[in-house]
């Protein structure tokens, strides 16, 4: 969903940019440079709110990124378990023991995974 709405407002604020500047190129009759007159300020408004929007939309895609990244990363964590794996060192161990018997690890099997009391996700 923030993915979405990231990619919206990327392509948004790249428009808004796009337009702004596509009219200071067009727009000869205006000089584009200091005492600006009112239609010169709305333009540069739009093209500083469009790059402001511009950069929220990367930062939501970027952030959207991570968050799946971080969410793999957590599925890898669950399938560890099912596998049995001691989380801190990875040995396979007997599901319903309480501890590992390498690094002693305290195991407490829930639902037929592992809880090291650690990662409390
Ligand atoms: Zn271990």
């Amino acid at each position: 969903m923030i993915t979405v709405i990231g990619y919206i407002l990327t392509t948004l604020g790249f428009g808004g940019l796009a337009y702004s500047l596509f009219t200071v190129n067009t727009n000869k009759r205006y000089s584009w440079t200091s005492p600006f007159s009112s239609f010169e300020k709305t333009i540069i408004a739009v093209a500083i709110i469009s790059f402001i929007i511009l950069l929220v939309g990367i930062i939501m895609v970027i952030f959207s990124f991570v968050k799946k990244k971080n969410e793999d990363k957590l599925n890898s964590l669950k399938n560890l378990r099912n596998n049995n794996k001691c989380p801190n060192c990875g040995l396979n161990v007997t599901a319903g023991i309480n501890e590992c018997p390498r690094c002693h690890q305290k195991l407490n099997n829930i639902d037929g995974g592992f809880y090291n009391g650690k990662n409390n996700y």
